[in-house]
């Protein structure tokens, strides 16, 4: 699956968040009951009102979204590169998932301490870009001294890999995080084994107080200027209520989103622009039994898309049998977009789109 990683200096919401995103009903939906794979694992639903739509016209017994995970990384804190707080642990940890969602303190509280002793968030993602930007450049040069005999050998690989480093370093020594490097079609998959921390795609989750979870507040027009800048995501949430939402029943939970200005939780668009950060898609499998969401990346072949059911689907993989969700439901469901013509047979060079509805034949 694919897993975001949620950091910040502490005390800023990190946990509280955390807690809220992994105690929803939507976390615990049936069938895949919320399961803490470690404490601070949590494997959360994406939201997608389409499923419920199509599972109405298909009459599905049952409702199956598709999931992501969130990792709360605790103890990053200014000196980490250099082995402070839980340092290099918790460097390795943000290694291993796939997009960070950074977490800033934007509301003021005199009863809980700030690390820096000030509110300001602007100051605080550059106190953590710094030392994952440090980390980064540590590896780099460490793993640099071990490519130099395969690069002077004549080792390709090596030879790509050295260039790949070289560029990320060049940009880090200029103060830019990796994710600045402009990266060629056919380096791709060379750079993404580089792991960089500030590679990582980014998401900055505004923290704000109960009063500005509808409008944001000054705070969070920083960071919104600052992300801008970037060209990077940004959200604007109220940890504490969330976390007080998601312990409601469904029906005292909208009430109470309403009385705050809210349309949907702020955790529903937290793990939608996660999805949206890791360029992530959904297609659809559609019957009597179930309606399923199943995540692929953008770009994703039919084959593939298959294996993620199951590898058997990818290996004996003849064709698929395709809807477009539009189609599905404007037409009021399979049978109807069948006979309409609406029912595509697809081959294995098909890239999947964000919302097919599909049915895959395989050889077994
Ligand atoms: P972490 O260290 O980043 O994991 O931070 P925690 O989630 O443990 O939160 C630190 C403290 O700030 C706790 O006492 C929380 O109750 C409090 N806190 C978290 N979010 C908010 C918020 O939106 N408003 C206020 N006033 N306090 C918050």
């Amino acid at each position: 699956g694919f897993k975001v990683g949620i950091v910040g200096l502490p005390n800023v919401g990190k946990s509280t968040l955390f807690n809220a995103l992994t105690r929803t009903a939507a976390a615990q939906a049936a069938n895949f009951p919320f399961c803490t794979i470690e404490p601070n694992v949590g494997d959360v639903a994406v939201p997608d009102a389409r499923l419920d739509r199509l599972a109405a016209i298909a009459g599905s017994k049952q409702i199956i979204p598709t999931r992501m995970t969130f990792v709360d990384i605790a103890g990053l804190v200014k000196g980490a590169s250099k082995g402070e707080g839980l340092g290099n642990q918790f460097l390795a940890n943000i290694r291993e998932t796939d997009a960070i969602a950074h977490v800033l303190r934007c509301f003021e509280d005199g009863d809980v301490t700030h690390v820096e002793g000030r509110v300001n968030p602007v100051e605080d993602a550059e106190v953590i870009e710094t030392e994952l930007m440090i980390a980064d450049m540590e590896s780099i040069e460490k793993r640099l001294q071990g490519l130099s005999r395969k690069v002077r050998g004549g080792d390709k690989d090596a030879i790509q890999q050295e260039r790949l480093m070289r560029g990320a370093l060049a940009a880090l020594n200029d103060g830019r995080p990796a994710r600045t490097v402009e990266v060629a079609d056919e380096d791709r998959r060379a750079w993404s084994m580089l792991q960089l921390l500030t590679a990582k795609p980014i998401l900055y989750v505004c923290n704000v107080d109960e009063r500005s979870a509808a409008s944001g507040n000054d705070f969070s027009a920083a960071v919104a200027d600052m992300a801008a800048a970037q060209g990077a995501a940004y959200v604007v949430i109220s940890a504490q209520i969330e976390e007080e939402i998601a312990q409601l029943p469904a029906d005292e939970a909208a009430e109470f989103l309403e009385e705050m200005g809210l349309e949907e939780p702020g955790l529903d668009r937290l793990i939608q622009a996660g999805y949206e950060l890791l360029a992530l898609e959904t297609y659809f499998t559609v019957g009597p039994k179930e309606a399923r969401a199943w995540t692929i990346p953008h770009g994703t072949s039919a084959p593939r898309a298959a294996g993620v059911i199951h590898g058997d689907f990818e290996r004996g993989f003849i064709r698929a049998e395709t809807i477009a969700y539009d189609d599905f439901v404007g037409l009021g469901g399979e049978q109807a977009a069948k006979e309409a013509g609406k029912m595509r047979a697809e081959g294995k060079s098909y890239v999947v789109k964000d919302g097919d509805v599909m049915h895959f034949l395989f050889n077994t």
